[in-house]
């Protein structure tokens, strides 16, 4: 029920198929028959196979935009009709449908694998039947119905809290890394995930309206979003169709005017050069092409949303990485512990752990994680975290703050210098420091392979970073990158981005790559902000224009590669296409190409144009 989009897909192949086996048979019958009836069949095979061109050509009429490729192949079979050539008349309507058909087919396979990609979208929801709970499907469940979401579960609709509290994790939807804590009253958000509570909520949106639903359809409308190719070629239809027809009606009047020749030879040219222009080849192939390359790249788990960023990916000129979380693994390891006198390392960690409670900065889940043992929330209030720095909170009435050095200062607590290597967490307490937390983060497996392959294309690559500069220096050393701005926050980071635009070559891109976490901005401010989805937990997916599914950087070179492949095919399609034309044209001009050739010449570079497509998707 809720995928009734799929399903009317499925529905409309299957009555196009219906309908091109209907036209073929009376086409066929009305071959044979060639008596009375034979006139009759052509018609009905002709309305069956092509009622829909004619009355979407008319509809356009209608609205005042004549020349489209409907109006042309309309114009093109009517006159074939009037001419008596009826089976190539139904033939260009059969092959036009045959060449829908596969496109749909070609549409629905990349859509396909785009949204299996998506995994925000909830499975079930929990309606309470006699003190029991039951899985609905969440497209089943009406406003009104109260459903029940348990601890790891997501919010599968749009409600009310009711009953109960949580701490949800809203990064999935926003980016945004701090959790909120829901009562009752509060609105609840599909896609959020609860993360310890038991909630009970009173449904306020059906599944189709409800914040999940709207997401994935912004993902499935990725292609709508044109690229600078695509919109060339609607352009280009604009002044094609006119010429075209015009150029059949001066085919039509001056030869026979000027040589004296009869009207209808002339007159069966023009049509023949008709139905040669129908350019269904380059209306089929070049947003194909582009579907075709966002399906193959989200098979590897690159999700592009839309075909304008494949365009812009396929002529970077610097890539920027964001370094935590990023090039990074963002779990770090604890080096030490050096508690201030009159304090346990056990005590550092357990204010830091504490403190770090709602935030998922990856520093703040590793602290947890090593803590080991089960945060009471009820002592914890107040929380503020600053982007880039750290976190204040309320522990049972004492001021506790975990962060760097910037936030130390920032509430002027005196820390002494620490020479470790590794990214340092000060932790005070009622504005007295108490000690800190030394830990060391692991550069990705993959993040060397990455830089180098970048490198070796001739891309610039740039590290910006909210840690310390030593700490920076390193990474970047280890990796090769030879542009370091550390200390940064989100802001900077944008002005960094912008300055690095500013100075790029002209048509080319820049592209910041981050983990959603604390680097939201930027994504949206760089031409292409590609976000790390699983770490930031399917982060910035409002931010990001592309998602990395697998947190892997060696998919950035990766991806570039795919974008430039799909620009290629893309650009082979349009190029083959024209040219073919403008071949058949002629030659239908001089009265050399037959309206058979012509027909399938059309279909034949339309199937080819599909074809050479679909490689991407490999
Ligand atoms: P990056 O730019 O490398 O991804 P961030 O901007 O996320 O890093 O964070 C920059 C610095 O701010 C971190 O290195 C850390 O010192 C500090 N910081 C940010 N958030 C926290 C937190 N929740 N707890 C402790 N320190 C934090
Ligand atoms: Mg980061």
């Amino acid at each position: 029920m809720c995928d009734h989009h799929h399903h009317n897909s499925k529905q409309n192949d299957k009555l196009r198929i219906a309908r091109i086996i209907l036209a073929l048979i009376a086409l066929g019958t009305a071959f044979l028959n060639q008596g009375s009836l034979a006139a009759g069949l052509y018609a009905a095979a002709y309305l069956i196979a092509g009622a829909d061109v004619l009355y979407k050509a008319f509809l356009h009429i209608k609205k005042g935009k004549i020349f489209d490729e409907n109006f042309l192949m309309g114009a093109a079979t009517l006159g074939a009709f009037a001419i008596k050539e009826y089976p190539e008349a139904v033939m260009v309507m059969v092959l036009y449908q045959i060449g829908e058909y596969f496109q749909d087919l070609a549409v629905e396979k990349s859509r396909r694998s785009i949204t299996e990609l998506m995994d925000i979208s909830p499975d079930y929801a929990n309606i309470e039947v006699n003190g029991t709970l039951v899985k609905k499907s969440p497209a089943e469940i009406c406003v009104g119905e109260i459903i029940v979401v348990t601890s790891g579960e997501k919010i599968p609709l749009d409600g009310t809290i009711i009953e109960g509290n949580a701490i949800v994790d809203t990064a999935a939807l926003t980016g945004e890394s701090k959790p909120r804590k829901l009562i009752p009253g509060d609105k609840a958000i599909s896609g959020c995930i609860n993360t310890n509570g038991y909630l009970k909520i009173k449904v306020q949106k059906p599944f189709g309206e409800s914040t999940v639903s709207k997401i994935l359809e912004l993902v499935e409308h990725a292609g709508e979003k044109k690229a600078k190719t695509e919109n060339f070629i609607t352009k280009f239809a604009g002044y094609y169709t006119p010429v075209v027809v015009l150029g059949a009606a001066l085919l039509a009047v001056i030869p026979p005017i000027v040589t004296g020749d009869a009207f209808s030879v002339w007159i069966f040219r023009a049509l023949t050069f008709l139905v040669i222009s129908c350019p269904c080849a380059l209306v089929i192939s070049v947003p194909l092409g582009f579907f075709a390359g966002l399906g193959g790249a989200s098979r590897k788990g690159i999700l592009i949303k839309g075909s304008n960023y494949l365009e812009l990916l396929s002529r970077p000129d610097t890539v920027i990485f964001d370094k935590t979380g990023t090039l990074t693994k963002g779990s770090f390891n604890i080096v030490n512990i050096i508690p201030s006198d009159g304090f346990t390392k056990e005590q550092v960690i357990e204010y830091a752990a504490y403190a770090e409670n709602y935030s998922n900065h990856p520093i703040a889940l590793s602290l947890k994680a090593a803590y080991h043992k089960e945060i009471n929330p009820s002592f914890i209030s107040d929380t503020e975290e600053t982007a880039g720095k750290g976190v204040k909170t309320l522990i049972n009435g004492e001021i506790v703050i975990a962060g760097n050095a910037e936030l130390m200062n920032k509430y002027n607590i005196n820390y002494p210098q620490i020479t470790e290597e590794g990214t340092i967490v000060y932790v005070a307490k009622n504005e007295e420091y108490i000690g800190c937390i030394v830990i060391a983060d692991e550069i990705k497996e993959d993040s060397l392979e990455a830089i180098t392959e970048l490198k070796k294309a001739r891309i610039k690559t740039v590290m910006l970073t909210g840690d310390s500069e030593s700490t920076a220096a390193v990474t970047a050393q280890k990796l090769g990158i030879n542009k370091v701005f550390a200390k940064l926050l989100p802001l900077d980071k944008v002005e960094k981005t912008e300055m690095i635009i500013e100075n790029k070559q002209k048509n080319k891109s820049v592209i910041f790559v981050g983990d959603g976490i604390n680097d939201a901005p930027v994504l949206t401010r760089a031409d292409i902000g590609i976000a790390m989805g699983a770490l930031g937990s399917d982060a910035a997916i409002d931010a990001a224009d592309v998602v990395i599914m697998d947190d892997k950087p060696s998919q950035i070179p990766a991806a570039i590669k795919h974008a430039k492949r799909t620009m290629t095919i893309v650009k082979q399609n349009i190029v083959f296409a024209l040219s073919i034309k403008i071949l058949f044209l002629i030659l239908g001009a001089y009265g050399i190409m037959t309206m058979w050739g012509a027909v399938f010449a059309d279909a034949g570079v339309a199937l080819l144009a599909v074809v050479n497509s679909l490689r991407t998707l490999r």
